[in-house]
């Protein structure tokens, strides 16, 4: 039988009602004739609910436990899922990530996906099973501790599960219709996308549009997953939603595909610190052991051999980056006057593989902050994308004029 991944997140499985339209969703493919492995989230907001626990309990947090808290929103809505589409005479059971068992490294709270036996579910599948539900987010260490893949980790589980199982189809249902040219809650001007590029796809999920999960826009890049964004609200046809594909398959060429947005940033400047050979390795170095996710970095002009060093991080790695650069100065590895976070910042970001070969579009996206009197704090550029870090006050300001200045309403 040929095998189709469903993943339903948050949102489509909030309450026992939507469960039920998302199982017979589920119903409607298995009468076609797949098997169906359908990958569930918490209810929506249950995360949310016990990573604050965690928080609440444990400042700094043994990740392994954090894991083992955070982990357990996704069984619920496994085993309901599975009751569910019993209940409707489709055979069906569920499974969580240590029974498949999905194994991942041990980099808890945002482990990578290292290996998925097929062997287990297909042979509930050859004896009759039509259903596999399984948990999304989490999987087994190597040391057999409970792991979770990051924030939005359910994606990537589908689409793990995708590939090892060939399936013909990875689509994931959500609260919107499909990849819009902005988050749609930012301006009503937002436009859906029929098709957008994985290398589009892979930076505005990276840059923070949480549409998808990075990890899983990599991996259907990988393995040629046909991956598929679409409405658990809306009645479906096979046209619907928006398909990531390569770039081969779209038309359409425009030097900006998209805007996406990043609201819980932090800025941290390190004030004075020794303009030496070294120096950023003495810096970065504890930050990486520490697990700080740094993305964009400026080391400003020497003065008298000094400098001062700025880079962002998320705000919620803020303690951890002052603890771990307060510990290399204690142990004089580094040494600096002050340390700022400024945590106010957020980061907005226009992308399109049509940037490779226009010019002008870093000069038209500043023009268009100087003129709405947005102050740009930091800069960061690659091939296909254009960020800067702004005050968080003026985010959505900069997002819409940056989607009126790219024209993105117009198809
Ligand atoms: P789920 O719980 O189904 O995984 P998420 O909340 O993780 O859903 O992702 C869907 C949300 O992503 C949408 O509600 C939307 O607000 C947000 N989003 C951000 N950027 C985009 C975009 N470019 N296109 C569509 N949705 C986006
Ligand atoms: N429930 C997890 C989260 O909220 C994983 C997911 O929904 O993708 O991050
Ligand atoms: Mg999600």
């Amino acid at each position: 039988m040929p095998v189709l991944v469903m993943k339903f997140g948050g949102t489509s499985v909030a309450t026992l009602d939507r469960i039920k339209r998302a199982a017979k969703r589920v119903g409607v493919e298995v009468a076609k004739g797949y098997d169906v492995i359908v990958i569930v989230s918490a209810m929506s907001g249950k995360t949310n609910e016990l990573v604050g626990w965690v928080n609440e309990t444990s400042k700094f947090y043994d990740a392994r436990e954090y894991d083992a808290v955070v982990s357990s929103g996704e069984n619920v809505t496994a085993g309901l899922m599975a009751l569910t589409l019993q209940e409707m005479d489709v055979p069906a059971r569920s499974w969580q990530g240590w029974q498949v068992p999905l194994k991942t490294n041990n980099a808890h709270s945002s482990a990578r996906i290292e290996e998925i036996p097929t062997d287990n579910i297909n042979a509930k599948f050859a004896e009759g099973m039509k259903v596999a539900v399984v948990a999304g987010f989490q999987g087994i260490s190597p040391e057999g501790r409970i792991t979770t893949l990051g924030r939005g980790g359910s994606d990537t589980t589908a689409v793990a599960f995708a590939a090892a199982f060939g399936a013909e189809r990875c689509d994931i249902y959500t609260d919107v219709d499909g990849v819009y040219t902005t988050d749609p809650r930012i301006t009503d001007k937002a436009r859906k996308l029929d098709k957008i590029a994985f290398e589009e796809m892979l930076e505005l999920a990276s840059l923070g549009a949480k549409v998808l999960q990075t990890r899983s826009v990599e991996l259907a890049m990988r393995f040629g997953v046909r991956l598929r964004v679409l409405s658990s609200f809306e009645e479906q046809s096979d046209e619907a939603g928006t398909l990531v594909c390569a770039e081969e398959e779209i038309m359409e060429n425009r030097p900006v595909s998209g805007i996406a947005y990043s609201r819980d940033e932090a800025k941290m400047t390190l004030i004075s610190v020794a303009d030496r050979p070294g120096i950023a390795a003495a810096i970065f170095g504890p930050l990486a052991e520490a697990g700080i996710n740094v993305d964009m970095i400026i080391q400003n002009i020497a003065e008298e051999g000094r400098t001062d060093m700025t880079f962002s991080c998320p705000v919620d790695q803020v303690a951890r980056a002052e603890k771990a650069l307060n510990a290399a100065k204690d142990a004089d590895q580094i040494n600096f006057h002050d340390l700022i976070a400024d945590t106010n910042v957020a980061k907005v970001s226009a992308v399109g593989i049509g940037m490779r070969s226009q010019s002008g579009v870093a000069a038209q996206m500043f023009k268009t902050l100087s003129d709405e009197g947005v102050n740009i704090k930091v800069i960061a550029t690659s091939e296909i994308k254009i960020s800067v870090l702004i005050d968080r006050k003026y985010m959505e300001l900069a997002v819409q004029a940056l989607h009126d200045t790219f024209e993105l309403e117009k198809a």
